[in-house]
């Protein structure tokens, strides 16, 4: 199948990367070249490194490769695609921009997916003549490893549209889960409360970061604490998907942690920011309290 991708960032690299990995032709587009051979290179990063571990061959490596195209010209990069999978910068009106643009210059049939985080299925298929077609593929970072794809119904998807991305997924090697579209849709509706919690937890003084993520480590059997998964996710994203939840559902349990906003506000993004919780120095593995936490 032709498969366009949209956005070459975090997300946008492994999503090419996973369905080039299974056959399907792949171009890879951004408004930015230098974003495209950033991907690129990730890319053969980690085919090799799957090399190196013995799950994929040589051959695997370089058939994956040579699916793969890229362009920073968004209708010569949907000409001939089957399905679109949208994975641009987490930005409402941008999006719209780009949904408006691909209903356009992608053929009739295709189908149009999204990466969202948080934005409305329903508001982006609005914007196209195809509701219809339009679904959320979420996929979790990084894609190449991580199993679940949430398959999002809009309110116009069809049941064909719907049955083809979860066939697709699992043809991927993926496990779809298939979830309607409303704030968070289920993954972030259920762990952002759990993130800001965990912050309101740390705020109130109930105990300090490494306290609270060893609780949530050790005893709910979580790979890490929450606090050092929203330093991963970066603390802008988890403010603006709670100020999502907090406006879609209109529950003052969904309102940030003014401790979250202060963060933000202050710049302390996470990992990105090389400062959140912890310290987040390039290349070391080592988990240290961020020097306010510290005690
Ligand atoms: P990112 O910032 O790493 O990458 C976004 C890319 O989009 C950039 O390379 C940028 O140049 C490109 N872009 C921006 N405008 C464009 C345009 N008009 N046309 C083409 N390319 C454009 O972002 P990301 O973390 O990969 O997130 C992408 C999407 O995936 C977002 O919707 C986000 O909510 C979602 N998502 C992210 C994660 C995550 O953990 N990072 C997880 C699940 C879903």
């Amino acid at each position: 199948m032709n498969v366009t991708v949209i956005g070459a960032g975090t997300m946008g690299n492994g999503i090419a990367h996973v369905f080039a990995q299974s056959g399907h032709d792949v171009v890879l587009m951004d408004r930015s070249a230098e974003a495209l051979e950033r991907a690129l290179s990730t890319i053969e990063k980690n085919l090799d490194r799957m090399v190196a571990k013995e799950k994929i061959s040589e051959a695997d490596k370089l058939g994956t490769i040579s699916r793969l195209n890229t362009s920073t010209d968004l209708s010569a990069a949907v000409a001939n695609a089957a399905l679109v999978v949208e994975a641009a910068t987490e930005n409402v009106d941008l999006k719209l921009k780009i949904f408006a643009d691909l209903d356009s210059a992608s053929p009739e049939g295709c189908i149009l997916a999204t990466n969202t985080s948080s934005i409305s299925i329903t508001r982006i298929a609005a914007v196209t003549s195809r509701p219809d077609k339009v679904i959320g593929m979420h996929f979790m970072n990084p894609v190449p490893v991580m199993k679940l794809v949430e398959v999002i119904r809009g309110y116009a998807t069809s049941d064909v549209t719907c049955s083809e991305v979860m066939s697709l997924s699992t043809q991927l090697g993926k496990v779809p889960v298939e979830v309607n579209d409303y704030p968070g849709f289920v993954a972030n509706r259920i762990l952002m409360p759990m993130i800001n919690e965990a912050i309101l937890t740390l705020h109130e003084g109930v105990a300090g970061v490494e306290e609270i993520d060893t609780v949530m480590k050790l005893g709910m059997a979580h790979p890490m604490g929450p606090l050092q998964l929203a330093d991963f996710i970066g603390l802008d994203v988890c403010l603006s998907i709670l100020r999502v939840l907090h406006e879609g559902l209109g529950m003052d349990k969904y309102a940030p942690c003014p401790l979250l906003v202060n963060m933000v506000t202050a710049g302390k993004l996470g990992v990105k920011s090389g400062e959140g919780f912890y310290t987040h120095t390039r290349g070391s593995k080592d988990l240290v309290v961020a020097p306010t936490f510290a005690k």
